[in-house]
């Protein structure tokens, strides 16, 4: 086979290097065309100050920093459209939580000198609660009260004595002595508040022609799905209240807490930061009772 010889291949090589020539020429003119009229000027002027090789590195230097800057525009568009894709997931998984995971820590029995403690601890971890105060109580540490409104806490009617004889005597004592807790709030704090708990509970206390009642006068009968279990004896130890509340959350999307944060119940401070981290950990989202979409209550309200 015949070897080429390279005296054959130098016109060739002629003609290719006069076809780029021509080929960079004509790129250099079209480009020049597409520029903005001053830079235009400014490069046509630099190729005729200095020499032609300096103004085609000038020119080639533009379009290197306009592709670049084109690549890098459609990187910054890639990653930001990623990023929106991410925002957004992120965005339904907090929805998704919100919607399976909330809590509402209730506390009956107060204001008492516990309570500054219960109050202070929310503060700390910013998480509101619900309230559901005694009237006499109130009449004792209305400053206390304030606070819980002034924190953004709710607060509920948990009657104005509190005690069984008096309030489950009959359907009217109880209106009484709600409406008395009532007025002693409405001096206090000016809320009425239409969200009532019945002392232990709705369950073997409120009787049905009660419950009817109340409901009829627009209050709202709020009992728990969780309890603490804080009143079983007079003092229970703040582990215990902890593993209760930890159980009894378990597999729960909405949990109401019962809580008490009465005169003695020294271990309830002691019990609640642990139990706020516990459930922060776990996904619930804390909120007060007004936004709980159907209350519970122990006995068939119909
Ligand atoms: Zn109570």
């Amino acid at each position: 086979m015949k070897k080429k010889s390279p005296i054959v291949g130098l016109p060739l090589m002629k003609l290719f290097l006069l076809s780029m020539s021509f080929f960079l020429l004509i790129q250099s003119v079209s480009y020049l065309y597409q520029l903005a009229p001053e830079r235009r000027t400014e490069i046509i002027s630099s190729i005729t100050t200095s020499s032609f090789s300096t103004g085609v590195v000038a020119m080639a230097e533009e379009r290197v920093a306009s592709e670049t800057d084109a690549i890098l525009w459609e990187e910054v568009e890639e990653e930001s459209s990623a990023l929106t894709i991410l925002i957004k997931e992120e965005d339904e998984l907090v929805e998704e939580t919100v919607e399976k995971k909330t809590v509402y820590l209730t506390f009956d029995d107060g204001p008492s000198s516990i309570t500054p403690f219960v109050l202070d601890i929310l503060q700390a971890y910013n998480v509101p609660a619900t309230f559901f105060v005694i009237g006499n109580q109130v009449e004792r540490y209305p400053e206390i009260v304030q606070r819980m409104v002034d924190d953004g806490h709710l607060v509920g009617n948990h009657t104005y004595s509190h005690r069984y004889r008096v309030i489950y005597a009959s359907p009217q004592a109880f209106i009484d002595d709600l409406v008395k807790s009532e007025e002693v709030l409405y001096n206090t704090i000016g809320i009425r508040p239409n969200i009532v708990r019945a002392p232990g509970g709705t369950q073997g206390n409120v009787s049905k022609a009660l419950a009817k009642i109340l409901v009829e006068q627009g209050y709202i009968l709020h009992d728990w799905n969780v309890d603490s279990r804080d009143s079983k004896t007079s003092l229970v130890p703040a582990a215990y209240i902890q593993k209760q509340v930890h159980m009894q959350t378990m597999n729960k999307k909405s949990a109401v807490i019962l809580f008490h944060d009465g005169v003695g119940k020294t271990t309830l401070p002691v019990a609640l930061p642990p139990i706020i981290e516990d459930l922060q950990s776990r996904g619930f989202t804390f909120k007060t009772l007004d936004e709980h979409p159907q209350p519970i209550t122990f006995i068939k309200m119909e």
